[in-house]
């Protein structure tokens, strides 16, 4: 995205080679790099499972047949650029093998598709064995479990790796919906006009999904919604939403204007926050049996901003919701009931519709006239649906986009340690601080507790 031209990386070491992401997103990654023509680079999987090259590539091999097909060509390309070290992390002779498979490459990209609690002692390798050396790293998420840990996750990779050369992954930022959030935002002029507290009623942001934890049990009661889903991706996106016009004369415009609209939103207290769990979640496997962990929250912000003052976003997500969709929704005020006084008010139309997923749409709501006698009218949408249905685009997976902008060296679409910070701070307060938790019926959009704080706003948008 970003224009200012920075040193390509010359390989890309994966670290986790052997583990759930690598199969599932890396390798099919690597392979759409490699049908597009742009993986000409070494591909170093890092494992300690006793495995060897050939048993990578079966694994690759697995992985892209089971994850969107494999393309013969590709395969092969992927398959000629593969290479494997095995070791463990903490032994330093794993990292002198690394070094020695890298050859020639004297920039490469490390991604630490690895759990957290092994970041640290990685990291420390790579720097020890000069392997960091004008290389950049890739840290998956979650980016700690809250302001403090962050922070320290971050002091621990700035030992070795310098900001710009430190990419976190938020898949969510790599997704065409959510740049077009970005693109139609600012690459049109009649929107920017009227999104602002003149015109803004409210903009409410839901995720929701129609299916459990899926035998995540264990994961899912550490971690919850809040620092699943809103801390990172859900932040992410109230920040394309609400942040001022980036200017692309310098390579930072868009994470500092991220930066700054989320230091402006105020840190929630249990006043703006309802959390939920849906019925039959603590008999789940790895689930506690008294967790009071959250499976759905709902959030009201406020953006204490000169365009947002006044403004709430709702902001909602959930588990075993009545239906799997993401969707953002940004609700006008009303026009003056003086020149049409109809007795069904206008406020049905009057928005502006993203919706992120499953298919990628935008729409714009609005009343036009009943024909006929009179002058009434009927709500009509003018949507636009993503072309890639019809196979006249492409699509491109998140992964894929981002694996390649951290070769280019492009930090536009990771998550800035300042960004990250800011959104902790958001949700800080409600994470640590005690706050009443709520049942829900699977297949419901959540507790009805939930409802208070749409009150003022004629309740929840529930998508359609
Ligand atoms: P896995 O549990 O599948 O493990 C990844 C790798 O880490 C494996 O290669 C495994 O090696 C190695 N590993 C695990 N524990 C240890 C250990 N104690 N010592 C040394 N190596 C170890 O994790 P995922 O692939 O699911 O996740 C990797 C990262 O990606 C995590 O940070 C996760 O939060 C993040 N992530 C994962 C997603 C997913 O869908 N899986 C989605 C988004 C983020 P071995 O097989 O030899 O044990």
């Amino acid at each position: 995205m970003s224009k200012h031209i920075k040193p390509r990386s010359d390989a890309l070491v994966f670290f986790g080679a052997t583990g759930d992401l690598a199969y599932k997103k890396i390798f099919p990654a690597l392979q759409a790099m490699a049908c597009r023509g742009k993986l000409d680079f070494p591909v170093v999987g890092v494992a300690r499972s006793g495995w060897n090259r050939e048993k990578l590539i079966e694994r690759a091999r697995a992985s892209v047949t089971e994850y969107g097909g494999l393309d013969p060509v590709g395969f092969e390309s992927l398959v000629s650029h593969l290479r494997y070290v095995d070791g463990d992390y903490g032994a330093s002779a794993t990292f002198e093998k690394l070094k020695v498979e890298l050859g020639t490459s004297h920039r490469p990209v490390h991604y630490l598709a690895i759990p957290p609690s092994l970041f640290s002692g990685v990291v420390s390798q790579l720097g020890r064995s000069g392997c960091a050396q004008d290389a950049r790293v890739i840290v998956e998420k979650p980016f700690g479990r809250d302001l403090e840990s962050a922070r320290e996750l971050n002091r621990v990779l700035q030992e070795v790796f310098s900001e710009e050369s430190i990419f976190r992954i938020d898949h969510y930022l790599g997704k065409e919906a959510v740049q077009n959030i970005l693109y139609f935002r600012f690459a049109n002029a009649f929107l920017e006009p009227i999104l602002n507290r003149h015109y803004v009623e409210n903009v409410q942001i839901t995720m929701a999904e129609d299916f459990g934890i899926k035998g995540r049990g264990k994961f899912y009661d550490e971690t919850g919604i809040i620092r699943d889903v809103i801390q990172n991706h859900l932040l992410q996106v109230v920040s394309y939403l609400a942040m001022e016009p980036p200017s692309s004369t310098y390579a930072e415009a868009i994470r500092d204007e991220q930066a700054k609209v989320l230091r402006t939103v105020r840190p929630l207290d249990v006043a703006n926050v309802v959390r939920g769990q849906f019925r039959g979640y603590r008999d789940e496997p790895g689930v506690s049996k008294d967790s009071f962990i959250g499976t759905y929250a709902a959030l009201r912000l406020w953006v204490d901003s000169w365009r947002w003052e006044g403004v709430p976003f709702f902001v909602r997500a959930g588990k075993s919701l009545a239906k799997t969709v993401t969707e953002v929704s940004i609700q006008f005020k009303q026009a003056p009931q003086v020149v049409f006084s109809e007795t069904s008010p206008a406020a049905v139309g009057n928005y502006v519709r993203f919706r992120l997923s499953p298919v990628v749409a935008i729409a714009l709501g609005a009343r036009a006239k009943r024909p006929g006698e009179g002058m009434s009218g009927v709500p009509v949408e003018l949507s636009v649906v993503d072309g890639v249905r019809d196979g006249t685009l492409k699509p491109m997976d998140a992964y894929e986009r981002l694996l390649g902008d951290s070769i280019a060296g492009d930090t536009t679409l990771f998550a800035r340690q300042d960004v990250v910070d800011a959104a902790w701070a958001i949700v800080d307060p409600v994470i640590h601080g005690p706050s009443p938790m709520y049942e829900y019926e699977p297949g419901t959009w959540g507790p009805s507790e939930s409802d208070r704080l749409v009150e003022d706003v004629g309740g929840w948008k529930n998508p359609i």
